[in-house]
């Protein structure tokens, strides 16, 4: 059935209003901390929505030690037997931009032009920063006042996911089997999601952590990281002839044939990279850090084939030297799994279709939660939230965007119960 206009109204609405409230909870995650949840502050907007959970008559509400927070929406009636869903979102903001005292401001009937912010004047966003603004002309848009993030990332997504609660008790008559919402800690900093009860969760899952209205992603970076030490041999520089192995001259030397063309800096859409994220030392040892990206497994064994070659030819230029070499398999590609069970992309492509935007398939240019799920055999899909420039003072949302993720979960939801 199609959602009539009362429900795509009271969705809006909904949507909207918990989004500016929940953006005004401090949750921002901290990168130095190994423990979960990294910040305390991210409980503050976990309590908020247990108790709001509960006033929509979901059940088994908990929020755990490591701040994740779990419900159970149960089916209803006559769909007992349908394949139960999760839903998820992450509640803490990135590090990037400060997420403190967060305002949010929204621009009504957008006109094309530059949006100006009244915490930073030099600021502003304009189509040339996200070309998706051309769209969305005649939209209410909402952004910071400049002086922090947004935070639509992820609070778009918990929003969507709450509105869509909310309709659900409200609207009987939407179909639904049961659904499992999971609001995460420290999805930023990649170390939340590791601290998951499994057991809660069904095995077909989908994220709201999307971009752009009509995104959905499936595909993401096959990830590795390379850490490198050079061990050379320090000698004072006056007496240092056909002595010394100066670590550090020679790993610079060393970055400088990793190929240009495969640099995050001139690459996209599907083109991998090489990226030297570390490089320090001094003439008795050095060490770096490199990350290697790609969609296709096969190219990334060949960088690392690249790195050992490179090694032992630098070991032979230059006796005396050792380098260790470590790869870690940081993540895979999600498509590799989800291919296996296509249903769970085709209904969210239809889900997507339904409430009339156009569907925009993306590959991740990076990781998500859903890939570590997906890995685990938890097939976790990423539908869009609308947020646009994340980790961004830019940071932006259209309000529609916000109704239209909420009617793609509740068609979801009702598509799923065909399927038996
Ligand atoms: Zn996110």
């Amino acid at each position: 059935m199609a959602i009539s206009k009362e429900i795509e109204e009271f969705l809006l609405n909904n949507a909207v209003e918990r989004f500016l409230r929940y953006v005004k909870i401090w949750t921002t995650s901290d990168e130095n901390v190994e423990s979960v949840p990294s910040t305390k502050i991210q409980l503050d907007l976990g309590k908020v929505l247990v108790d709001e959970l509960k006033s929509l008559n979901l059940e088994d509400i908990v929020q755990d030690e490591f701040g994740f927070v779990y419900a159970y929406l149960p089916p209803s009636k006559g769909f007992e037997k349908v394949k139960p869903i999760g839903l998820l979102a992450h509640l803490d903001t990135s590090p990037a931009a400060s997420g403190k005292d967060v305002k949010p401001v929204i621009h009504r009937d957008y006109n094309g032009k530059e949006i100006a912010f009244i915490q930073d004047k030099e600021l502003t966003l304009t189509p040339s920063d996200s070309p998706n603004l051309e769209e969305y002309i005649g939209l209410d848009i909402i952004t910071s006042q400049g002086d922090t993030l947004l935070g639509a990332d992820d609070k778009a997504g918990i929003a969507e996911i709450m509105a869509a609660c909310a309709a659900w008790q409200k609207f009987p008559e939407l179909k639904h089997g049961s659904i499992v919402i999971c609001f995460s800690p420290d999805e930023e900093i990649g170390i939340g999601i590791k601290k998951v009860n499994e057991k809660k969760l069904p095995k077909i899952c989908y994220t709201v952590d999307g971009g752009e209205m009509g995104e959905l992603e499936f595909e993401c970076f096959d990830a590795w990281r390379a850490s490198f030490k050079f061990k050379g041999l320090s000698v004072h520089p006056g007496y240092a002839k056909n002595l010394m192995i100066n670590a550090i001259q020679i790993a610079t030397r060393f970055f400088s044939e990793i190929p240009e063309a495969e640099s995050p800096e001139h690459t996209e859409e599907r083109e991998g990279y090489f990226h030297l994220a570390k490089l320090q030392g001094e003439a008795e040892e050095a060490m770096a850090r490199m990350i290697i990206r790609d969609y296709e497994v096969e190219n990334n064994q060949r960088r690392m084939d690249y790195l050992k070659n490179l090694k032992n030819a630098y070991e032979i230029r230059y006796p005396g030297l050792k380098i260790e070499l470590n790869f870690l398999h940081q993540y895979q590609n999600m498509l590799k799994f989800i291919e296996k069970k296509q249903k769970i992309v085709d209904l969210a492509k239809q889900a997507i279709e339904k409430t009339g935007v156009e569907l925009r398939v993306h590959a991740i240019r990076g990781g998500t939660d859903g890939a570590q799920l997906s890995v685990k055999g938890i097939l976790t899909p990423n539908i869009f939230t609308g947020g646009q420039l994340a980790h961004s003072r830019k940071e932006y949302t259209p309000t529609l965007a916000l109704q239209k993720a909420a009617e793609v979960l509740i068609y979801l939801a009702e598509l799923w119960t065909q399927e038996r």
